[in-house]
């Protein structure tokens, strides 16, 4: 029997109208460094038509890829607005790409037009001759221009521009925007978000995130990275005042925009809030305003979830997904009645499927294991706003029957509360055991000098492999390894304890901030790393 109700399409199209007739007045607030330039979701809904009416004259049309090499500011936000609406597709370009990553992207996508910041113009001046689809070039904003080479103005194109523009019907199922996986396996691949996948995912952001027109959002993570988690989206379909900091994201720029313009919710990964509590400890900067931050793009330390607890108040809250599932998969929130303490259980565990997600967790010879809470395995996930492909390759290694093999690995408890213990990558296998890096991780974070630490695997003539751990510490803090070795004792098994130990400045970081273990494996390999040993490695 076939229902009766009406097929109306899901489109970036009817969120963008609804959230401009809905919430006019509604704010859309940059920050600039000093001070914030402040504009009504009616202003950027009609400079999202102007700039609509800019690029269907250049000739953009339907399925035309238009890249984005911008900041999280209200241009970007006109671009995640006017391209989709259009009927072409938006692809953000991950400005922290080296040069020949970049220009292999924007050639993979056959992107037709490029919109800059213009302090981004020299890394498109780089690549600009090896992309020969990129017929324009548009610049937001001042920059150096000398060697781009033929472009538009990107305010005084939209400023000519007309208001109108005459937005087609749309296939829900087509193309909305596309985003390149950070390569970490392998060559970026892009995973294309539909208009039906996008809206899908902004409920399930709105309800896990539990957001609504009363938020003063801060979007921390990347609008060049999986749509900065939907957030711009979702925002625009509640009508949350928008607060964007442009491309200020050290924790100074952070915390003095927290202070001016007041957020109350914000997201982003654990590297960005670890500075931003340090800054704030330290100066005393006032973070009051904020409620509630979701964090998730890494494994988030228990020490930091607690920090931001009873040190700044704020609910921190874990949550997983990747670009190929839009990315919102899970989200850890404590089951009901139980303790501040065992809630913390709960908290510091990787969260539940959204309601949408499949989630199971597969051994090595495919079969599906149990929610025991210990039996390890792959993660796969399903869904409508999961990747069922890549563009342009073919990659059956990466599906099963249905499902999205994640690379991630994990286990699952009994209420389906999912833990993950690593990346496939980056599994510590020593004499034939497990270690989890991330657990070895999250202990080290909470030991009162650590300001951050990654632990990998590296060769050992004996066991194979043997994690070593990677540490900062904490401005003026100290401790060497015998202490965090013996900080560590008891709480893992014993072999699990690192004997080789090594202090940094920083961690090096991945394109989208978060720690980079392939940096870090590859200077051990070549001997740069002043490596410390401390007692032996044990059954
Ligand atoms: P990306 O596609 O670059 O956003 O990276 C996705 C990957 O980040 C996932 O496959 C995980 O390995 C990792 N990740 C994201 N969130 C978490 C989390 N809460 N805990 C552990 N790893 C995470």
């Amino acid at each position: 029997m076939k229902s009766t109700m009406q097929a109306s399409q899901l489109t970036i199209t009817s969120l963008m109208l609804r959230g401009s007739q809905l919430f006019a007045t509604n704010e859309v607030i940059t920050w600039q460094g000093d001070g914030a330039r402040h504009s009504t979701y009616a202003q950027v809904a009609e400079r999202a038509a102007r700039l609509a009416n800019v690029l269907h004259d250049l000739g953009v049309g339907e399925g035309d890829r238009v890249g984005t090499l911008c900041w999280n500011n209200q241009e970007h936000l006109e671009c995640y607005l006017a391209i989709p609406c259009m009927g072409a597709v938006l692809h953000t370009l991950n400005l922290r790409l080296a040069p020949k990553q970049l220009a292999h992207i924007v050639n993979d996508a056959q992107d037709s037009v490029v919109i800059v910041d213009g302090s981004l113009v020299p890394l498109l001046a780089a690549i600009r001759e090896h992309c020969p689809t990129v017929r324009h070039v548009i610049v937001v904003g001042r920059g150096d221009t000398s060697n781009l080479g033929e472009h538009l103005d990107y305010d005084e194109a939209v400023a000519a521009a007309s208001t109108v523009y005459d937005w087609p019907e749309i296939d829900e199922l087509s193309g909305a925007a596309m985003c390149y996986t950070t390569g970490t396996t392998g060559d970026p691949k892009g995973v294309v978000y539909s208009h039906r996948s996008i809206w899908l995912h902004c409920f399930a952001i709105w309800g896990s995130f539990r957001l609504d027109e009363s938020e003063r959002l801060l979007t921390i993570v990347p609008m060049f990275h999986v749509n900065a988690w939907g957030i711009p989206y979702v925002a625009w379909m509640l009508g949350c005042t928008m607060l964007l900091p442009d491309r200020f994201l050290q924790p100074q720029a952070l915390c003095d925009f927290v202070q001016a313009e007041r957020p109350t919710f914000t997201s982003g990964v654990p590297t960005i809030f670890t500075g931003m509590l340090q800054w704030a400890e330290a100066t005393h900067a006032d973070l009051s305003s904020l409620k509630r931050a979701i964090c998730g793009g890494s494994a988030v330390p228990r020490a930091l979830i607690e920090a931001f607890r009873d040190k700044l108040n704020i609910e921190l809250i874990q949550a997983w997904g990747m670009t190929e599932t839009s990315p919102m998969g899970c989200i850890a929130y404590p089951p009901p009645g139980l303790s501040e303490e065992d809630e913390m259980v709960f908290r510091s565990k990787t969260g539940r499927a959204v309601p949408g997600v499949e989630l199971r967790i597969v051994g090595e010879d495919g079969g599906v294991l149990d929610w025991d809470g210990q039996s390890v395995g792959e993660l796969e996930a399903r869904g409508p706003w999961i990747t069922a492909s890549y563009y342009g390759v073919e990659a059956p290694e990466r599906f099963h029957d249905g499902w999205l093999r994640t690379g991630d690995v994990g286990v699952m408890d009994s209420r389906g509360y999912l833990t993950i213990t690593d990346r496939s990558k980056d599994v510590i296998k020593s004499g034939g055991e497990w270690i989890s890096s991330v657990e070895l991780e999250n202990l080290l974070a909470a030991h009162p000098s650590v300001a951050e630490a990654v632990v990998v695997g590296v060769t050992d003539a004996l066991w194979q492999e043997r994690p070593l751990a990677a540490v900062v510490l904490k401005p003026g803090a100290s401790a060497d390894p015998a202490d965090l070795r013996s900080f560590l004792d008891g709480k893992v098994a014993r072999f699990w304890l690192p004997e080789r130990w090594v202090f940094l400045a920083e961690l090096p970081k991945t394109s989208v901030g978060k720690q980079d273990k392939k940096v870090i494996r590859q200077l051990y390999a070549d001997g740069k790393l002043e490596v410390t040993e401390v007692g032996k490695a044990v059954r």
